[in-house]
């Protein structure tokens, strides 16, 4: 009887209320927390952590350096040198002129956007998500394809900012320092270098749109993504210190490199001697006005200064690929049957096998796992269950396999 009592008399030492009004009480040497306090305390100190988080200063000294920030993307990503060394440097200068707005200096550094322009599967993503990993600051992919004009069925522009303040946690002032890779930038191209009258769902509309974030501005996000409707609240963020890294393949981009090349060999250009023009990777000598010819309005071009390439990737690439990145293809089916207690080796032409393969369905990098995939299916499926310790893939066995993945499919076609 004495122990209900004195348990109805417990209170709640925050808000005073009594075990009965209260779902739990949970007791401490002295007191009492109910779970609504304890909740609310969650909330102050979760608040407080994330503020603490956003003060933190960048210290420069502390931050890789360009060539830090480049051998770690040789680790991962094979050849692509250039737009390595242009990402190195414009990360750090990310972080330079963010350490320079907090001061409030009088000397403003502008920041400088990226494009980087390659054929599909040569490796524009893979940087930037390998970028990622020893940033500082909030980052996020998003696509370009999603996005159409207001009022058309799609996503809206400012759609591609929830995503940064959904990594950030929400916190405004750390996404603000964000930086964002646009991925397939070449399909909000304008059809043709003419400004059109007809409307151009997602061309140029979606261009001016995207400029307004470009540029730095206070824009309105939608917390939750997808299409502004009116009673929705919206979170204003500003685009000026965020920094966006753009990736397209521009199908077709070399033709208008190659007329450009060619019409203009008088005066300034014709230093490069048209002789020494290597035809075989045009991409190389990429240039603003091939974007406009391409289609991007000027506006959007002016705002992303810093213009890169990718190479197509070669035989030789490849089958570096093949091997030698730190999470390559072969090292990720190695650790597989490690997990089983299985030592996995290739012989060597087995790669080359796999290479010829790969070019030969002209599927680049990209293709290089799923050929690895049908080689492999078969022993992943048996070898767990069987007592072996080690296994050797073997070129008869590759070319078995592939074969009978040809057949079964000629047979399903
Ligand atoms: P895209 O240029 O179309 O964005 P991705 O970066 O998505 O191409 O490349 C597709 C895949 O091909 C990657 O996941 C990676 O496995 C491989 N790959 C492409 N290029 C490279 C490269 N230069 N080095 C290493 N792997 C690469």
């Amino acid at each position: 009887m004495a122990e209900t009592n004195r348990k109805s008399k417990d209170r709640c030492s925050f808000c005073r209320r009594s075990r009965d009004e209260v779902q739990l009480l949970i007791s401490g040497v002295d007191g009492f927390i109910c779970n609504e306090c304890a909740s609310q305390a969650y909330e102050i100190v979760q608040q407080t952590f994330k503020q603490a988080l956003s003060d933190t200063q960048l210290n420069l000294d502390e931050l890789p350096k360009p060539q830090d920030i480049k051998r770690f993307l040789d680790q991962y990503v094979i050849g692509q040198d250039d737009a390595k060394r242009y990402l190195s440097v414009s990360v750090y200068n990310h972080y330079k002129r963010l350490l320079q707005s907090d001061k409030g200096d009088d000397v403003e550094i502008e920041k400088s956007n990226i494009i980087m322009v390659g054929r599909t599967g040569t490796g524009k993503t893979l940087l930037a998500r390998t970028i990622a990993k020893l940033l500082h600051v909030p980052f996020t992919i998003v696509d370009a394809t999603v996005l159409t004009e207001a009022g058309y069925v799609g996503e809206d522009i400012e759609s591609i900012l929830t995503r940064l303040l959904q990594v950030a946690d929400y916190n405004v002032a750390q996404a603000e320092k964000g930086i964002v890779f646009i991925d397939e930038i070449d399909k909000i191209a304008r059809k043709g270098d003419n400004p059109s009258i007809t409307r151009d769902v997602s061309g140029e509309g979606v261009q001016q749109g995207l400029l307004k974030l470009l540029e730095g501005s206070v824009v309105n996000v939608p917390p939750q993504g997808g299409r502004k409707h009116p009673d929705q609240k919206m979170i204003p963020v500003n685009t000026k210190n965020i920094l966006f890294i753009c990736g397209g393949a521009f199908d077709g981009i070399e033709k208008k490199i190659a007329q450009r090349l060619n019409t203009h060999v008088v005066g300034y250009n014709a230093v490069r001697n048209t002789a020494t023009i290597d035809k075989e990777n045009l991409i190389q000598y990429i240039a603003p006005q091939d974007l406009k010819a391409f289609g991007l309005i000027p506006e959007i071009i002016g705002r992303m200064p810093v213009l890169t390439y990718l190479n197509p990737l070669d035989r030789a690439a490849l089958r570096s690929i093949l091997t030698e990145p730190k999470n390559s293809i072969i090292k990720q089916y190695v650790k597989l049957f490690e997990m089983d207690h299985v030592a996995l080796t290739f012989d060597e032409e087995v790669f080359e096998y796999i290479v010829d393969k790969a070019i030969e369905y002209k599927l680049g990098a990209r293709g290089l796992r799923s050929i690895v995939e049908t080689i492999m299916m078969d022993v992943m499926f048996e070898l767990p269950s069987e007592n072996k310790d080690k296994y050797v893939v073997t070129l008869d066995y590759a070319k078995k396999q592939m074969e009978k993945a040809n057949i079964a499919r000629m047979q399903n076609s």
